[in-house]
């Protein structure tokens, strides 16, 4: 997960990465407030989670707080590269006396930690990595070892700082691998790390991109969660803690077991073919549990999904026997259904596997008008795809 710039700088001041004081506002007004409370010149920085924000004007210096007014009016709102810009980060302006690169990173091709260092910053790395390579150092990273001051040392020279600076620079590039290393990070990238011109070295922009894999480990890492980028209906089923992913066609697909929700997907959107492009609306694995709770919520997101017409609820038996699931779904359609929003909708269900007899003996008895018993797997696929198309 790719944090913002004020979230990344949260990171570095927790790991004694020397960075600047900063403010995070939402209006013009709250920027003019932070500038004169700041004093001075101030920088209004978009933050967005993408790169280039200064060539798209998102990085304004402002000499006074009615500059800082004017520049947050215009950044708000911006769009850059899709992402529009809703938060701004006021921070005292440096001096700047030069710009230097600095990142860690996962190294999948060396299985390893690299770390990249130049003289060059500010610039695109590619751009560095194209043009001038002999600038650019690359240092592979034991993980064992991580980076002592010797060997951050060494980066520094190797990647050109200028002597008088290269001890600081050291010290920094010590404290980005610590903050890499305790916060899990995948990326750890400072673009411009900057000489100032009173000598002292400082982190004027982070990126991080942080391993949601290790967020067990961290807790507090639950504030950088982003929902409001994120679709409200995935934002519910991670709630319910089920395996969600929005998609954009029109049938609605559960399955146990992520293997098989997967081919599901494939057999619907090659059945949907026939009548005119029906696709898949999602990926939903219920898992090997599917209880009557599970089915219910997963049922619950996927009708209350607009774009659904029809569902297909595809299970194969193993260690959760089919009469388990079928009584699941049965249940499932009670609690919904004495909901007041509850929407019907046709559902297709597939069941196969151990004791699918008894599971489609308990659907059957239990005479559901919206629900279409169909025993293979292409054969559902195809009537899920054909009710998708012809409901309103
Ligand atoms: P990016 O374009 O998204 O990478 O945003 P940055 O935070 O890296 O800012 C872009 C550029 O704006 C930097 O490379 C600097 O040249 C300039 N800049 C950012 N902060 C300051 C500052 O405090 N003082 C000065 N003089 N320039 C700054
Ligand atoms: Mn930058």
């Amino acid at each position: 997960m790719d944090l913002y710039e004020y979230q990344a700088k949260e990171l570095f001041k927790a790991n004694q990465v020397p960075t600047q004081e900063g403010a995070v506002v939402t209006s013009a007004e709250a920027a003019k407030l932070a500038a004169e409370s700041f004093g001075g010149a101030t920088v209004i920085k978009a933050q967005v989670k993408t790169g280039g924000r200064g060539k798209a004007g998102g990085v304004k210096l402002a000499n006074d707080p009615a500059a800082a007014f004017t520049h947050a009016q215009n950044i708000l709102g911006l769009d850059i590269k899709g992402h529009i810009v809703k938060k701004i980060l006021v921070t005292p302006a440096e001096d700047i006396e030069s710009e230097f690169y600095v990142s860690f990173l996962v190294d999948r091709s060396n299985r390893s930690f690299l770390c990249m260092a130049s003289v060059a910053g500010g610039i695109d790395i590619e751009e560095v990595a194209a043009k001038t390579p002999e600038k650019l150092a690359k240092i592979q990273i034991d993980p064992l070892q991580g980076v002592s001051l010797e060997l951050a040392l060494a980066i520094a020279r190797e990647a050109q700082i200028p002597e008088e600076i290269q001890d600081a620079t050291a010290e920094v590039i010590m404290r980005l691998w610590d903050t890499f290393i305790n916060s899990d990070a995948t990326l750890v990238e400072v673009n411009p790390l900057v000489k100032t011109a009173d000598n002292r070295v400082v982190a004027l922009d982070g990126k991080v991109t942080l391993d949601e894999n290790a967020f067990f480990r961290h807790p507090d890492f639950e504030n950088y969660v982003d929902i409001s980028n994120e679709d409200p209906l995935e934002t519910a089923a991670k709630a319910k803690g089920l395996n969600y992913v929005k998609l954009d066609g029109s049938v609605g697909v559960i399955g146990n077991g992520a293997g098989l929700v997967m081919s599901t997907l494939d057999v619907v959107a090659y059945a949907g073919e026939n009548f005119g492009g029906v696709k898949p609306a999602n990926f939903l694995d219920i898992g090997g549990g599917a209880s009557a709770q599970v089915m219910a919520d997963g049922l619950e997101i996927i009708l209350s999904d607009k774009d659904v017409k029809s569902v297909f609820v595809n299970v194969f038996g193993g260690i959760t026997a089919c009469d388990a699931v079928a009584n699941g779904i049965v249940q499932a359609i009670e609690m919904l259904s004495s909901k007041e929003n509850y929407q019907q909708k046709p559902i297709v269900v597939r069941l196969d596997g151990n004791n699918a007899k008894a599971g489609l003996e308990i659907l059957r008895s239990a005479n559901i008008k919206n629900i279409e018993i169909v025993e293979t797997m292409d054969a559902a696929a195809s009537k899920a795809a054909e009710l998708a198309k012809w409901a309103k």
